[in-house]
Order: C-alpha cells, then structure tokens, then sequence
C-alpha cells in the first residue's frame, strides 16, 4: 500500500524521520532523548509479534501482536513497512504515519534498515537517518555488554551489521554513536534543521501549491 503524500498540500504535512541502523548502536536511546527534548515530535509506535518485556505497555512500547493478528494487519494493508528482525515481525502503522502527517505533526520512525529501504522506496520526501557505531569491534564489546544476547546472537547480529554499514551512503545523514550525549545533539541538530527548512520551504512565496 502506498500513502499518497503528495496530494496534500506541504504546507500543513507533518516531516517524517526515519531514523535506523544496526542492532545494538543505540538508535532507540537516542530518539528517546530527540522526542522528550522535542515535545511536538511523536515516535510512532510499531506492531510486533515478540513478546513484551518487562515493564513495556502495550499501545505505549509497541502494539503487541499474535502471529495471527500481524498476519491480518499485513493483509488488509494496515502496514506500511514491516520486516523479520532477529526471528520477529515489526512493522510500521500506516494508520500512525497517516493520522500524524495529515494533523501536521511531525513523526519518527525508529526502524531496521530493511524497513528504511521499504519507507524510502514509498515515501522518498521521508528523510533518513543512520546510526553508526565508532566500529564493528566498539558494536561488539556494545553487543556483549548488555548481556542479553548469547555468542550464536550476537555472531548474528554483527553478521547484519556489517551488511547493513555497506548500506550507509543510502540514508540522508549519518551520525556516529561515539559519545551518546553528542549523538544526541547531532540528532536534535538534525532534526531542527531539517524541520527549519521545510517550515521555509512551505512559506516561501509562490510556494504554496
Ligand atoms: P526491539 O525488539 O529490541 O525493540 O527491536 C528490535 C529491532 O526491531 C530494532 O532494530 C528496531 O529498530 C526494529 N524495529 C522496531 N520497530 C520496527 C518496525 O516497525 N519496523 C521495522 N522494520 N523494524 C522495527
């Protein structure tokens, strides 16, 4: 399913981020410090089949879904990008995407980069953001330091890794996660400039097809 974005006048349509990179690099703590700096961007929440952790809400985290339920979504185009990560589907909410860029709301997506591709390919106004480690060795003493994933997972997960940094050059920029509280920085320098830009763009004379 596409979603028709330019019918609509950019003047009232919110900027849809996508932000992604590989597992382990930090992406999800650092659009978590974006969205509470920035109270006027949501983080869309996303549907999945795994099953929630402790302390995760169902509707807040992610819309916890049975295999069945996913199936259905998928079938009646209820998403708009989804993708087996790790053994578990994850798929973004066409319904969130829409509902946020009609009301004029700013919206990120926090996904993996087969999901990226999918959003880029659909939605290529979508601006994208990668999420790098320093280095594939820094990712893995990262990977190894959360202590949830055993050897065979994270062998895996590297594995991915380095396919997905062959990806990179395909995203609109690219942030190394080196120090989390200047990634952090860079992201909401990113983001405002990029926001800065549009909010010109929709208010420049002769500009308002
Ligand atoms: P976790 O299970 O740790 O919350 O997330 C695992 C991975 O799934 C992360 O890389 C995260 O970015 C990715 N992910 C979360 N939601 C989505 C989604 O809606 N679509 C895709 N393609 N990936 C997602």
């Amino acid at each position: 399913m596409t979603l028709d974005l330019n019918q609509k006048s950019k003047r009232n349509q919110g900027n849809l981020f996508v932000v992604s990179g590989p597992s382990g690099v930090g992406k999800g703590t650092l659009v978590f410090a974006a969205v509470k700096a920035l109270p006027d961007v949501a983080l869309s929440v996303s549907a999945t089949t795994r099953a929630p952790r402790p302390g995760e809400v169902d509707g807040v985290t992610y819309h916890f879904k049975s295999d069945a339920e996913f199936d259905e979504l998928l079938g009646h185009g209820g998403l708009l990008e989804w993708a087996e990560v790790h053994g578990r589907r994850y798929g973004t909410l066409t319904s969130e995407v829409r509902t946020a860029l009609d009301e004029g709301r700013d919206l990120i997506l926090e996904i993996d980069p087969q999901g990226c591709e999918q959003i880029q390919r659909q939605l290529p106004e979508a601006f994208s953001i990668f999420i790098a480690p320093p280095s594939l060795a820094e990712l893995r003493k990262r990977l190894e330091g959360r202590a949830t994933e055993d050897a065979d997972s994270i062998a895996r997960r590297l594995e991915t890794a380095e396919v997905e940094m062959r990806m990179q050059n395909r995203y609109n920029v690219v942030i190394v996660n080196d120090n989390q509280a200047l990634a952090t920085q860079e992201l909401l320098a990113i983001l405002a400039r990029r926001r800065g830009e549009q909010a010109y763009t929709a208010t420049e004379p002769g500009n308002d097809s």
